[in-house]
């Protein structure tokens, strides 16, 4: 079958990267377009034994291999290199993405391609910055003494992301991980393999020597996001997906004591004040609430809005929600995508039918679009606005992960705070006021990893990212990255 938006030549079948050669196996399963529902190329799963193949490569590579002699400046070049590479190749990463996701074209180029570069370049650059402790000591009986910690890397980091920012979450975690000097054993989502395989060959392109950079395709529970997860083999976990998921696998290193990472699930509430700049609040929360189809974990699925302002905050949101263009990745002021599988559709249509059961009144969408032509294949839904549910509704504590917004009155700050914290998730939240005090006071009351005031979803790679409550464990980005993927050993030496 002819595709609107096919991949790139090289992905005609997709291939596994071990021990720097791209490797075909006898087991294939379907990467599915979300534009049309019909198989784009197939891909080549990893078994047990391909994944124990590749984490004794990645362990090679590290206690052999020259990765393991290198120099941070030497691995700093090596990331700038591979950056390079993309840059270059910068459209076949482009066409995989939107051919994976079924996302508009220009976020693809501004988010997910563009933030895959500065990953590899941001952290090759931290790596060269990256600084110990050192101390001067005079003991008791006037002996003295110099302190100093050395970064090592772990040894073999298990990467397993998910589908829903497949680029950038890949790179967000190889990139560290490389410039600390581990090796890595990626495993993308099965939804989304092909960018993977082609940061492989931009590595490959850019002599990443073998087994630092692998990639295994497959599935969770069964297939080689199992099997990798449980090799002894590795030393430390970075996963990002379903809180769910996240305490499967925690149980699967339990015996092994590895370090985790982990990036989790969100149901992440915005808040909007009556002071705020209304026009520049109802942008914010349209943005944060339907960006990727709502398909972000910093999404906000629930907002609380300060009641002087909520009846008029509900018909703009409306109106901009129904002006928001849902339609194919390459059509002018695209906005909207599909969703990621016509099965994640299923699962985001049985949300907006739960929301009704459970009390909500309707102010927008609620169900799929009809085109009247071949986009009504596509694993599309409308941005969807309710209010009306209480708090304590499955669809206001659930992570639907889809474009979904609920909206709720609020009287006062401690009120407001009270809500956004009643849930099990911790991820982020957004704040809009024009009231400095107020902004200072309560964001540091939220039990969230990360708060936004009067923006959202803007990152400096260099601040911590990650979540509390269900919403993960540990924080990376800049220095946190640095000092989740190494592992520092104090050198004391008398003098
Ligand atoms: P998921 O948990 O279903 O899958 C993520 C990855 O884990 C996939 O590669 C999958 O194959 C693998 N996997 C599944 N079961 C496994 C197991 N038992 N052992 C090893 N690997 C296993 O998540 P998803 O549906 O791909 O992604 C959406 C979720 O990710 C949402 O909950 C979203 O909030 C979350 N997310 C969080 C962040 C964050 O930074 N906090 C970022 C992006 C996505």
């Amino acid at each position: 079958m002819v595709h609107r938006f096919p991949l790139p030549a090289s992905l005609k079948s997709i291939r596994n990267y071990v021990d720097g050669e791209f490797v075909t196996t006898g087991k294939l399963f379907d990467n599915i377009s979300p534009l049309d529902g019909q198989p784009l190329a197939q891909v080549h799963e990893a078994d047990a034994a391909l994944v124990d193949r590749a984490v004794r490569a990645a362990r090679h590579a590290v206690e052999e291999g020259p990765w393991g002699r290198s120099t941070v400046e030497e691995r700093a070049k090596t990331l700038h290199r591979v950056a390079d590479v993309i840059e270059r190749r910068f459209d076949e990463f482009l066409a995989a993405e939107v051919a994976d996701t079924g996302r508009p074209l220009e976020q693809a180029r501004k988010l997910d391609v563009y933030r895959g570069i500065a990953n590899f370049r941001t952290f090759a650059d931290l790596g060269r910055v990256a600084h110990g402790d050192f101390f001067e000591t005079t003991l008791a009986d006037g002996t003295r003494l110099i302190n100093y910690t050395v970064r090592k890397p772990l040894g073999v980091v298990a990467s397993i992301s998910p589908w829903n920012l497949p680029i950038l979450s890949l790179t967000w975690k190889a990139a560290p991980a490389l410039i600390c000097g581990n090796a890595i054993v990626c495993k993308p989502s099965e939804e989304t393999p092909s960018s993977a395989t082609l940061i492989a060959e931009a590595c490959h392109e850019a002599g990443v020597p073998p087994g630092v950079f692998n990639v295994v395709h497959g599935f969770g529970p069964g297939s080689a996001g199992e099997a990798l997860t449980r090799h002894p083999g590795i030393d430390a976990v970075t996963f990002t997906g379903e809180s769910r998921t996240g305490s499967a696998i925690m149980k699967a290193v339990a015996d092994g004591v590895k370090e985790v990472s982990f990036e989790l699930g969100g149901k992440n509430g915005a808040i909007v004040f009556a002071d705020a700049d209304f026009d520049a609040a109802v942008d914010g929360v349209l943005r944060s609430s339907f960006t990727n189809t709502g398909q972000v974990c910093l999404c906000s699925e629930r907002v609380y809005v300060e009641r002087p302002i909520f009846d008029r905050f509900v018909a703009a949101l409306k109106a901009k929600t129904e002006a928001l263009k849902i339609g194919w990745p390459d059509e002018p002021g695209v906005a909207m995508g599909s969703l990621i599988s016509h099965a994640h559709r299923d699962k985001v249509l049985s949300y907006f039918k739960l929301a009704l059961e459970e009390g909500a009144q309707l102010i927008s969408g609620g169900g799929v679009p009809h085109f009247g032509d071949e986009r009504d294949g596509g694993a599309f839904v409308q941005p969807t606005i309710w209010v009306g549910l209480p708090d304590d509704a499955r669809c206001m504590n659930e992570e639907v992960f889809g474009p979904v917004c609920h909206l709720a009155p609020f009287d006062s700050e401690d009120e407001v705070i009270r809500r956004v914290n009643a849930s099990s998730y911790g991820l982020a939240s957004s704040i809009w006021t024009n009231h400095l005090g107020r902004a200072h006071r309560v964001a540091p009351r939220l039990h969230v990893g990360i708060v936004w005031v009067n923006t959202w979803f803007s990152r400096d790679l260099r601040t911590p990212f990650g979540g509390s409550k269900l919403s993960g464990i540990g924080r990376e980005g800049g220095r946190h990255s640095l000092d989740f993927y190494s592992e520092t050993s104090n050198i004391c030496i008398r003098v």
